[in-house]
């Protein structure tokens, strides 16, 4: 079974979704890691990321595997754990570049499938139920108010020890949000089939619940 939650950054997509496939026993796909990983390949490689043919040529080369496990996910660039390298507004700007470009959502696109036909999944992003798993049994689509968002991206950076001004914070989302909205190819929107969540006014546990209630059902065919 694929589990699909979709919606803009700092709506508590990854923490929600890994709390959700841990309570329900199933591995977990973060999809933004993907981008991000080819944002930080990029940026390695000092390519033009705003210049698609200079993107595309590069892209080949660069090598890139998702480890979607029970209780973790994994990045693999060229064989190495990402993930401390990978949380940053530089790589969030750059990824939210990279991805409107058809090459590096194509590049993607099978990784992502290729996890779903691998077992039960819980997948997070901004086009998983739209186009990577269009039938997917369960969609959600998480959403909550722009300051919310801006509130809760600027707690997790602080925590993780980045000096960063709330301002900025809401400044960056605000554009990732618009070309997140905006790009020709795999815009961000619900499907019409998902389940539309407001988190601004809901605890962390009570949207993990109501997710869990919402997929029990449909396990049991209610
Ligand atoms: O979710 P996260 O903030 O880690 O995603 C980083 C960027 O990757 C997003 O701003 C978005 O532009 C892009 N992305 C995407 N499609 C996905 C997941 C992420 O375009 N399925």
């Amino acid at each position: 079974m694929v589990v699909t939650v979709d919606g803009p950054g700092g709506a508590g997509k990854s923490t929600v979704s890994r709390a959700l496939a841990d309570r329900l026993g199933f591995a977990f796909l973060d999809t933004g890691a993907l981008y991000r990983a080819v944002a930080l390949a990029a940026s390695w490689d000092q390519v033009e990321a705003v210049d698609p043919e200079a993107v595309a040529a590069w892209l080949p080369g660069v090598d890139i595997k998702a480890q979607p496990g029970p209780h973790s996910f994994q990045v693999l660039l060229q064989g190495r754990d990402v993930e401390p390298f990978i949380r940053n507004e530089h790589i969030s700007q750059l990824a939210s570049q990279l991805s409107s470009q058809p090459a590096v959502r194509t590049k993607l696109l099978e990784l992502q499938r290729s996890a779903g036909r691998a077992g039960d999944l819980v997948a997070e992003g901004r086009d998983m139920g739209t186009v990577v798993f269009p039938d997917a049994e369960a969609k959600f689509f998480l959403t909550a108010s722009q300051g919310e968002r801006a509130r809760r991206r600027w707690l997790e950076l602080s925590q993780a020890g980045q000096q960063v001004e709330f301002d900025e914070v809401l400044a960056d989302l605000e554009k990732r949000d618009q070309r997140d909205e905006e790009r020709a190819i795999s815009p961000l929107r619900p499907a019409a089939d998902a389940e539309i969540v407001d988190t601004s006014h809901l605890s962390f546990g009570q949207v993990v619940e109501h997710l869990y209630q919402q997929v029990t059902r449909v396990r049991q065919g209610l």
